[in-house]
């Protein structure tokens, strides 16, 4: 079975980047907005940033209180939306209870939207002229792309429809001329649509639900979920089982491609701002 090493794949692409950013006319900036104590959520603000410092991306931090108010929330993002240093930016989801996500990305500027999840730019992406492309599902097609496998004509197969990830995954790979069935929570026969992919992408968020006899032995299968189990991290599917074409480990394949996709988001809407 090949594996499909996102880590080696997104460390060649910060590479590239590197390179692309030193020769910049000057340093795009990536605003993080964090609100409240989300362990998980200052985590994964901590790899943004130090992935800006890496590169040579100015990493502008917002820390709010959880107690934020939808007011101050609304004044901290237009400020960033009028920032000049500020490129990028994205809101950490998820946001505390007390707070509506949807309006809180409704606020950010589409020009410096960089996780791709305000309207518009959901909408351009849709209409096959995007401004940026939503990270994770981008970083699937990067590792796929890397790895030289076409998925044009495959029955493809992705679990899981949020709008973060499922549902742009979905679509990026119909346009890269995939047939493509999107199963969820209320799909009957999962296991039926599994055993007849050439191409399965799983982001349920539900910690090693699928094994070896789900999969047929051509199948790719890229795992998305991410999840601390006893101690140690794994994906939504029980990697060790698997004998198939080729699959993503978890640490190191989907999860560091993430990030890097960040970045380029980052970059591309710095050139577009120029
Ligand atoms: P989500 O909870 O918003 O969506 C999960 C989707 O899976 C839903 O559409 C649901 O219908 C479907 N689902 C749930 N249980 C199912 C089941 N038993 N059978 C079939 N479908 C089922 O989650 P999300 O934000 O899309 O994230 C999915 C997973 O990917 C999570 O584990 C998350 O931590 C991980 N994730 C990883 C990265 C990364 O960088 N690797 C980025 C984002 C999310």
């Amino acid at each position: 079975m090949q594996i499909l090493d996102g880590k080696a794949v997104a460390a060649a692409r910060r590479e590239i980047l590197k390179q692309k950013i030193a020769q910049l006319p000057a340093k795009p900036g990536l605003a993080v907005v964090l609100v409240g104590e989300d362990k998980a959520s200052q985590v994964y603000v901590g790899n943004k940033v130090k992935a800006c410092h890496e590169l040579g991306i100015e990493s502008i931090e917002v820390k709010l209180p959880a107690t934020v108010s939808e007011a101050e929330l609304k004044k901290q993002i237009q400020a960033l939306n009028e920032n000049k240093q500020v490129h990028g930016m994205i809101v950490q989801l998820p946001l505390p209870k007390s707070l509506d996500s949807a309006k809180a990305i409704g606020w950010v500027d589409p020009h410096k939207d960089a996780d791709c999840l305000t309207l518009e730019n959901l909408g351009r992406l849709w209409a096959g002229t995007p401004r940026t492309i939503p990270c994770t599902p981008n970083g699937v097609m990067a590792i796929l792309q890397h790895y030289k496998m076409d998925v044009s004509g495959m029955n493809a197969v992705v679990v899981g429809r949020s709008n973060i990830v499922g549902k742009p995954m979905a679509h990026l790979l119909s346009q890269a001329n995939a047939t493509v069935t999107i199963c969820h929570s209320k799909t009957k026969n999962l296991r039926e649509h599994l055993k007849r992919a050439d191409l399965a992408v799983i982001a349920a968020g539900q910690p090693e639900f699928l094994g070896g006899e789900d999969f047929s032995k051509d199948a790719v299968v890229i795992d998305v979920g991410i999840h601390r189990l006893e101690g140690r991290l794994c994906g939504d599917v029980r990697f060790k089982e698997l004998n198939v074409r080729a699959a993503t480990p978890v640490p190191g394949g989907v999860g560091p491609m993430t990030i890097t996709m960040l970045m380029e988001n980052t970059v591309r809407l710095f050139e577009l701002s120029r």
